[in-house]
């Protein structure tokens, strides 16, 4: 349950996208003083649409512009003080290239927009003064698991396997250093995989429904036993809340869904909410340096912020097929992208 946010006025990068945009819809119904400026360059992942109910908020400005050019950072920040007449106080920091597939074709692109980017946030954020800076990460950082081992803590190392998770830990390291060197007041978020309405159609989950609502093929990536955890986004939202109410700076904070299921279990589930045949699954050959598992521990965030994920993966998935199923308007305008 959300009880407050100690800050005012708010610029949350990357809005546009599947969890930013959660994030931005929640937190604006959740405090009804809180104002938010969206810092979004509008990528092939980013879609004003998924703040459609929010557009028309006195309380809610959006500002085009890219991450990695400080002219444009500056600018969201003065658009607070013309809009809103008042200053930035925190920064919820979700832009970024986020695909993995991706980042195997364009390296370059990832290290650019989630290294670079990252720094010039943090470098006008801290000319600012503002007083809470949250960097939202990925447990893909913490590299792969096997089958018996114990799920990732805050302390376990970084071992990223993709240009992706590589380019996250590069992204943690230089967050953690405007904390050690500048004192400036970070909280690092590392989280599981996310699901829900209004994630692009190239991530597992959406992609498979949309599939499987053309009678397409299903590719799976190897054998399909890959694990992940999946959490609902809204209860991510929740938990970069928490971080906002109770964090500490220069803490790291992992979030989780509990949901420790195979790729494969999550493709049927599908299947079977749809009414379609599992004849539809097809396994490709397996992406290179695919991470076998990610699990989570979460108990540091469910002891000091007093946040626990709400969502069943059962109930969510079977939510999160609904929605695709009555947006499929939403799901064809973001094909053509
Ligand atoms: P997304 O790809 O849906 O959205 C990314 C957003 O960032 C888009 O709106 C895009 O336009 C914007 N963006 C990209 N480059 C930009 C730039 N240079 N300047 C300004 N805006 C830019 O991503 P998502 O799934 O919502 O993930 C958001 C964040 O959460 C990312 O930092 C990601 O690493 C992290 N994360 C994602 C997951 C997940 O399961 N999706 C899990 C844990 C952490």
């Amino acid at each position: 349950m959300i009880r407050e946010c100690p800050y005012n006025t708010m610029l949350v990068t990357g809005g546009a996208g599947f969890i930013g945009s959660s994030f931005i819809r929640n937190m604006l119904a959740w405090h009804p003083a809180l104002r938010v400026v969206n810092l979004d360059a509008l990528t092939y992942a980013g879609n004003l649409e998924n703040l459609t109910s929010v557009a028309a908020n006195p309380r809610y400005r959006f500002v085009h512009g890219d991450i990695t050019d400080v002219d444009a950072v500056r600018g969201a920040f003065r658009d607070a003080e013309m809009g809103f007449g008042a200053s930035i106080e925190a920064v919820v920091h979700f832009a970024a290239e986020s695909h993995v597939d991706r980042s195997l074709m364009d390296p370059a692109l990832f290290l650019r927009t989630n290294v670079l980017g990252t720094e010039v946030l943090l470098r006008v954020a801290r000319e600012a003064q503002v007083r809470r800076f949250i960097h939202v990460s990925t447990d893909e950082v913490y590299g792969t698991l096997g089958p018996h081992e114990a799920p990732f803590t805050e302390t376990t190392s970084l071992a990223p396997n993709s240009p992706y998770a590589a380019s996250k830990a590069a992204s943690d390291l230089i967050a953690r250093v405007y904390f050690e060197t500048y004192g400036f007041p970070v909280c690092i978020t590392r989280c599981s995989n996310n699901y829900g309405p209004y994630q692009f159609p190239e991530k597992l989950i959406p992609l498979m429904i949309a599939h499987a609502l053309d009678d397409k093929a299903l590719p799976v990536y190897g054998d399909g036993r890959n694990v992940r955890d999946w959490i609902y986004v809204d209860d991510h939202a929740a938990g970069l809340a928490a971080v906002l109410e109770h964090g500490q700076p220069g803490e790291v904070y992992n979030l989780g869904g509990h949901a420790e299921v195979e790729n494969l279990y999550v493709v049927q589930t599908i299947l079977k909410a749809l009414e379609k045949p599992e004849s539809l699954i097809t396994f490709v050959a397996d992406r290179p340096g695919h991470d076998r598992r990610y699990a989570m521990n979460t108990e540091k965030a469910e002891r000091v912020l007093g946040w626990k994920p709400q969502v069943r993966f059962d109930e969510g998935i079977r939510d999160t097929v609904q929605w695709y199923l009555r947006n499929r308007v939403w799901m064809h305008g973001v094909h053509k992208c």
